[in-house]
Order: structure tokens, then sequence, then C-alpha cells
């Protein structure tokens, strides 16, 4: 459920206007809901209730200062994939104590900087990184609570760009080996044991894997705890799917979800982290942007908008598919008619739609691709010299431009063409 609603013929974003935020902002922006992103944190919370347990959204999915703001003041810790984030996650006031850090790749720097502006644990993902936090974490005189990611050998039935917890997959230890990295890390200096972690995927629209998954974390648990190791929090990842079209089946809900962990880990006592990325701000926000062009080509009408690949890259990147609708409500009866909605970067990869059906639409008209507000502002970029998308926060009646639309000289200045040139 989204607060993007038709409303008097028009699409309102809760109680305000798009057409209005497209005349104060101009097009294209990314648009978000505080109802919806609350609405989502608080269906995980309320999911996990009567465990300890403790949400901590998956940063990278939307990560404006504004976003995690919202989400911080709701009691949501931050998962972390970069020092970059952690930075950002406290600007935007999130106590160390509530940052988990994960990643396949965490540089000294970054685990010295974790260390050191506090920490709630880092999830190892190696032996190697082990070693490095050990080491970092000694010579700073401090200690690293951490978890091992465990890499489950589970197929998360996704696409293959965004399923982690197969063997093959980059991510995590295999689970095989776990009571011997755990050995390794109980033995290390700077090293605290606290749990264990696992993350198989995102866009999950099935419970079976989380339950293949989590029944082994269950299993090594009490492995782990017979080997004398302190296992009192378990982090379960993130990864649910959301539906991104309303004729599909829904995907699982964050009730089923939360059943699910109960059934599969309740019984061990362990504090139950999760790290939701996608359904928090998925559905959460829109990318609008307006017809340039309708051009006739050779049996197909092409729609050019001004948005394009590089402010949504999701279509070209995983084959995705985004709902796309038109802000003014189309009218009972009208006849659709197939488009090629496109955008305006030079590949013929910007192209969002083939034949999608939609009512007439003149230039000027704006639209709406609904489900963008996860790994869509975030994975934007500036290519064919087009400014980073802006994004902008609606709460109620009233909303705000979180990210300004960088001018032409703010981009081109970014460069330095060297004195010996
Ligand atoms: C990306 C990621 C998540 C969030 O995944 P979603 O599908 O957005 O919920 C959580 N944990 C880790 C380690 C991730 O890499």
């Amino acid at each position: 459920m989204d607060h993007f609603l038709y409303r008097d013929g028009e699409l309102f974003a809760e109680d305000v206007r798009i057409a209005d935020v497209a005349a104060a902002v101009g097009t294209p922006f990314y648009l978000y809901s505080t109802a919806t992103l609350t609405r989502h944190y608080q269906l995980f919370d309320e999911a996990l209730s009567g465990m300890d347990h403790m949400v901590c959204y998956a940063m990278k999915a939307a990560s404006n200062q504004a976003i995690l703001r919202t989400l911080a003041e709701l009691g949501a810790g931050m998962d972390v994939v970069s020092g970059g984030e952690y930075a950002r996650a406290k600007a935007a006031g999130v106590p160390g104590d509530k940052i988990v850090f994960s990643g396949v790749g965490k540089t000294r720097a970054e685990i010295r900087q974790a260390l050191e502006g506090g920490i709630r644990q880092f999830n190892v993902e190696s032996e190697p990184e082990l070693r490095i936090l050990s080491e970092v974490a000694a010579a700073l005189g401090k200690t690293a609570p951490i978890t091992v990611r465990v890499n489950p050998d589970v197929d998360a039935k996704t696409h293959e760009k965004i399923a982690t917890g197969k063997s093959e997959n980059k991510f995590g230890i295999p689970i095989a080996k776990a009571r011997e990295v755990y050995a390794e890390a109980a033995a290390l200096p700077g090293i605290e044991v606290i749990g264990i972690d696992v993350h198989i995927g995102s866009q999950l629209t099935d419970l079976a894997p989380y339950e293949l998954a989590y029944q082994k974390v269950a299993e090594l648990t009490e492995q782990l705890r017979a080997d004398g190791h302190t296992i009192k929090r378990l982090d379960l990842g993130g990864g649910l799917g959301i539906p991104y079209t309303r004729s599909n089946e829904a995907p699982p809900l964050p009730s089923d979800y939360g059943a699910l962990i109960k059934r599969t880990v309740g019984h061990l006592g362990c504090e139950i982290e999760i790290e939701p990325g996608r359904l928090i701000a998925g559905n959460a926000g829109i990318l609008v942007s307006r017809v340039i062009y309708v051009k006739q080509g050779e049996g197909r009408q092409f729609l050019i908008l001004d948005g394009a690949m590089n402010d949504l890259i999701r279509p070209a990147m995983y084959d995705a598919y985004h709902d796309i609708v038109p802000v003014v409500e189309p009218e009972a009866g009208i006849e659709y008619q197939p488009y090629d909605i496109v955008g305006p970067v030079c590949e013929s990869g910007d192209t969002f739609a083939k034949n999608r059906m939609m009512p007439p639409l003149k230039d000027g008209a704006l639209v709406a691709f609904r489900s963008a507000g996860a790994y869509g502002a975030v994975m934007a970029s500036e290519y064919n010299t087009r400014p980073l998308v802006p994004e902008v926060l609606a709460k109620g009646d009233q909303f705000a431009v979180i990210r300004h639309r960088p001018d032409f000289d703010e981009i081109i200045n970014r460069d330095t063409i060297p004195p010996w040139l």
C-alpha cells in the first residue's frame, strides 16, 4: 500500500498535488511519501513484536538524509555498506551503536572510521577481512563486535544480479566453514563474536528460500554455542520483495515473514536484526517525468520523456518492470494504445518499456514511474551530463526539496584542467 493516489482526476502524493511539485521543481524528480516510509517501517517493527529486535534499514536502497532521519526517528537502525554511507547515517543523526556495517570489501580506512565513530557490529564477510579488522581494532585499543556473514548456498529465486546466497556468489563465507572461522575469530585480539549474519538476495517473492536459510542459521547457532561461542544476535538480512505491478500476485507480507522468523529462530533467545531496504523505500517513491515528444516511428509510437536511464537504471540493468501512469487520471472508458517509452540518452538501452499500453498522451504530459523509491535515485548518474535528478519529500500537505538539481556550472566545475594542458 502506498500514498500515491488519484484524487479529483489527478495524482497526489499524500495531500500534495504532483503537478504543483512539477511546477515548483521542474522535471524529472523523485518524490517520496513520508506516510508510506513510516507505514513500511512499522510493518516490519510490528512483524517482529514480542521478540527483542532492531530493524536496520539497508540505506543503499534510498539514502537521502531526510529519509534516514524519518526512519531513525521511528527507531530504525541503519545497515551501511561503505564509509560514505556510514558518514551519511551519522550526518542524519543516527548514533554509531545503531549502525551495522556490511559489505565484502571494507577497507582499513572504513574500519577505522566506524570503530572511532561507534558501531553496533561489523558483518564480516571473509577471513582476510577478519584479520584486518582485528589488526585495526587492536591498534586503536578497541574491540570490534562482529557477526560472520555465512553463505547458506540457498537459491533465492530472484534476478541473478541480486542473488547473494549461492555458493558461487562473492558474499559471506561458506556455511560449512563457519565453525573454523568462528574459532579463528574467537582467538583474535580486538574481536568480540556476538552473532551470525545472513543475507541471501533482493526482491525475493517467495518465503521458502528464507525458511531454508534460517533453518541453517538456527542449526549453526546451536553448533557454535556448543563450541563455546556467544551467539546472542542474529542478523537475518533483508531482501523481501515488493509488487512492481498491481496485476501481479502480491509478494509475502512482512507479517508472514515475521512469523517465519519466529518459527525458525525464535526459540534461540537471540536478538533479531533485519535489514530491509526495498520494501521500506520502494513503493514510497515515484519518479515524475514529462513527455518531451510523441514520435511516430516505423510501426510504433515513442513517448520520449525527459527522464532517462541515468535517472532510473533498473529497467536497463535488471530488465525491471515499473508501472508508468499519467499524472492526469485517464478518463473512464478511454482507449489505451501501445507506446515504447524511452529517455533522451544516446543508447538504445535507454528504454523504460516497450509496447506499453497507455491512454493517449501529448507533449508536455506528466507521467509517474511507480515503485521507484528503492535503487532509483541512489543509482542515478550524470551520464550525458544530465544533472543528477532532484529528490522531494512529501508529508501531509507539505513538500520539500531534499536534494536540489545541480546547475550546469556545479557539474562542469568539478572537472579540473591541468595547468600543463
Ligand atoms: C542490499 C542489502 C540489503 C537490502 O536488500 P533489500 O532487497 O533492499 O531489502 C540488506 N542487507 C545487505 C547485506 C544487503 O547487501
